[in-house]
């Protein structure tokens, strides 16, 4: 006889903050039998998952990406295929730049019962909990997410963002003074605001103000992984901060 499918859920971890995690992925944490999470989900996250289960860190490090998504693709397999039910977390929503969809179709392909649990994305929630929003009336009527690396290798055509509002850029630490230059280049001004919200949903969150041209220019440090946001809405963050305590009218 066949041996019996397991499950695969696909599972958001969102921004890092236990208590941002959904009530359905913390109830499905706690009656699974195998983990496979990535580096951006913390501790107390991990914490919820069912003492008896079998947590696996598969977190990516540079330069080993393929060999590592073989390897998730395998142990999903693996598991599933002999009844359990795995949980895949990934930081934020598990189709943003997460992957998620390939581990879908890997599941459909191989006939095992899939459910994804959405979770809420870094690209919002990180820029929003340090008082920056990502649209604001005759401020920003649009926003587009994108990722700092490019994937083959080629400079990506920043003038397709040249004419957004808001930019998001993940994963754009590390190529951050050239992602700067490629959209001053494509005719963005070099004194528009930029924030890079460093830890975000954490105690350790940090906010670093300053300019495209500033961080063209190479002179804006950042230390953690971060969401970067280009764009007139950062000013947003500045007024709230100024705003003075007050009573109800
Ligand atoms: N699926 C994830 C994104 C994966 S890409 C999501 O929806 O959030 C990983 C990138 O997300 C990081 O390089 C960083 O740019 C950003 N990121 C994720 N969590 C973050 C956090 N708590 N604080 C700051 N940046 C974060």
């Amino acid at each position: 006889m066949a041996a019996p499918r397991g499950k695969i859920y696909l599972v958001g971890a969102g921004p890092g903050d236990p208590d941002l995690l959904t009530v359905k992925a913390a109830r499905v944490l706690r009656r699974c039998d195998v983990v496979l999470y990535d580096r951006l989900v913390g501790k107390e996250i991990l914490d919820l998952i069912d003492p008896s289960a079998n947590k696996l860190d598969v977190g990516k490090h540079e330069g080993e990406q393929h060999a590592i998504q073989e390897n998730i693709f395998r142990l999903l397999l693996e598991h599933a295929c002999a009844g359990k039910t795995v949980v895949r977390l990934k930081g934020g929503d598990p189709l943003v730049f997460g992957r998620g969809a390939e581990e879908w179709a890997l599941a459909i392909n191989s006939g095992i019962d899939v459910e994804l649990i959405p979770g809420i994305s870094s690209a919002i929630a990180v820029p929003g909990l340090a008082g920056i929003p990502l649209t604001f009336r005759n401020v920003s009527r649009s926003f587009v997410v994108i990722t700092g690396r490019s994937g083959d290798n080629k400079e990506p055509d920043w003038s397709r963002y040249a004419g957004i509002d808001t930019i998001i850029i993940l994963m754009g630490v590390k190529t951050r003074a050239a992602i700067a230059s490629g959209l001053i280049a494509a005719g963005r001004n070099s004194h528009e605001p930029v924030a890079f919200v460093e830890r975000g949903a954490s105690l350790d969150e940090r906010v670093i103000v300053s300019t495209l041209g500033e961080v063209a220019a190479g002179r804006v440090e950042v230390t953690g992984h971060a969401v970067f946001v280009v764009g007139e809405v950062v000013q947003i963050r500045e007024m709230l901060l100024s705003l003075q305590g007050g009573g109800c009218p």
